[in-house]
């Protein structure tokens, strides 16, 4: 079954966790931890669909289904698993 990964797809969007949160904690600067960030991502019920859309539009700021960009760059998340959280 394909994900459905269109940016304005309300069911996804409207369950991101990080929505209730500090958007800055999303988008560190240089050197900051990203633990916070990624603590809320592994409790997300839509980090899947999140990824996928990173994924799929070649994010390359922040943090997206818990993966940095960093570690979406270096293919992390495109296995079944999401990588570490
Ligand atoms: S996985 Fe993380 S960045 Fe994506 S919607 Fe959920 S909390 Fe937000």
């Amino acid at each position: 079954m394909a994900t459905d990964v269109s940016f304005l797809d309300p069911v996804w969007h409207r369950e991101a966790l990080c929505a209730e949160t500090d958007p800055d904690a999303f988008f560190p600067d240089r050197g900051e931890s990203t633990r916070a960030a990624k603590r809320i991502c592994a409790q997300c019920d839509v980090r899947r669909q999140c990824l996928d859309y990173a994924l799929a539009h070649d994010h390359r700021f922040g943090i997206w289904g818990g993966l940095t960009p960093r570690e979406r760059h270096r293919g992390e998340g495109r296995q079944p698993g999401l990588g570490h959280g």
